[in-house]
């Protein structure tokens, strides 16, 4: 990141609301579940599976995780109702993780078991940052056997191999394979480009080489080559994999995708709390400080 960026970056918090909502329209279905259903049915119209997000991440009361697990639930109906090709992601500290963890594992269970009664949708467990690995990895190993789920392994963890080997041999069966959006420290995290980038590519020949469903959620060009070499190298079907993408990223190499004919799933998160979304997308990417200055600048 260049020091204009650094500078941007760091300025983020005090940039009025306005501007970051009007930056981050295009990440975000909106604030409603009507949203998020018509930004689904456009996506699918274009040939791409979707994964609802309730954005919601940071909660102070059980009462939040409760409101929070309410309309995960709402978003699990909807799907099935609207017959959307959608699956739901979930976060577990939007669910309460950090304040009850029985709570929060009952939470969880609400929700799989309305996914199992309306349609067996498949859910996703995010993965947030380092305090939360462990127990997002074992909360998933205890449910899995019960329930249509995956979780999340982040390619800059130094356990992420282990983590994979371990997934394997307890008997999961899909995983989402990113490198990671939290600046974690270089004691358990790669941080070198190049470096996250060799991970990536160890672990999703390993996973997948070991009959794991990878959701290869990336939009580096070079990762999506290697992981088509990957593929082509294992002679793998195309049922035994995706690729994902955030919403209003890298749309061209999503649609081009398609048109290859490979399965795509975009990631759509939506809802009032989508000020905390944006800033981790804005700070992620060093380009968007360019759209920020002109939104600061042009006001559009
Ligand atoms: C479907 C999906 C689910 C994810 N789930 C998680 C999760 O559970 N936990 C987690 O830690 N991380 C998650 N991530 C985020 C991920 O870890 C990365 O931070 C993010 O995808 C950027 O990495 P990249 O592989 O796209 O490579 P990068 O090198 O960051 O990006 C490659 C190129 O893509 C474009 N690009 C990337 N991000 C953006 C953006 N925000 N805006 C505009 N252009 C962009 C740029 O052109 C960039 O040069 C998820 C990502 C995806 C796609």
């Amino acid at each position: 990141m260049n020091l204009f960026n650094k500078l941007i970056a760091a300025a983020l918090p005090i940039i009025p609301k306005g501007i970051v909502r009007k930056v981050s329209a295009r990440y975000i279905a909106g604030d409603t579940l009507t949203d998020a259903v018509r930004v689904v049915r456009t996506l699918n119209a274009e040939g791409a599976m979707a994964t609802v997000d309730v954005l919601g991440e940071y909660i102070t009361s059980l009462s939040d995780a409760e409101t929070n697990t309410k309309y995960s639930c709402e978003v699990l109906k909807t799907i099935e109702r609207e017959k959307i090709d959608s699956n739901l992601s979930i976060k577990l500290t939007s669910l309460g993780l950090d304040l009850d963890a029985g709570h929060c594992e009952k939470n969880v269970r609400t929700i799989l078991e309305t996914a199992r009664g309306h349609g067996n949708i498949f859910v996703r467990f995010d993965m947030e940052n380092s305090p939360y690995t462990s127990r997002t990895l074992e909360l998933h190993d205890k449910l899995k056997g019960e329930f249509n789920i995956g979780v999340v392994l982040q390619a800059y963890m130094r356990r992420s191999e282990d983590d994979i080997r371990t997934l394997i041999a307890n008997g999961s069966r899909n995983i989402r394979l990113c490198k990671g959006i939290y600046n974690e420290s270089e004691t358990i995290a790669f941080k070198g480009r190049d470096e996250i980038r060799a991970n990536y590519l160890r672990c999703l020949e390993l996973a997948l080489s070991n009959g794991l469903y990878v959701g290869i959620a990336t939009h580096d060009p070079f990762l999506i080559a290697g992981a088509k070499e990957i593929i082509t190298k294992l002679k793998l079907p195309r049922e035994r994999y995706e690729f994902q993408m955030l919403l209003g990223v890298t749309e061209p190499m999503r649609r081009s995708l398609i048109k290859e004919g490979f399965r795509l799933r975009v990631y759509v998160p939506f809802g009032a709390d989508w000020y905390g979304y944006s800033i981790r997308r804005l700070k992620e990417n060093p380009a968007m400080a360019g759209h920020i200055t002109k939104a600061i600048f042009t006001g559009r």
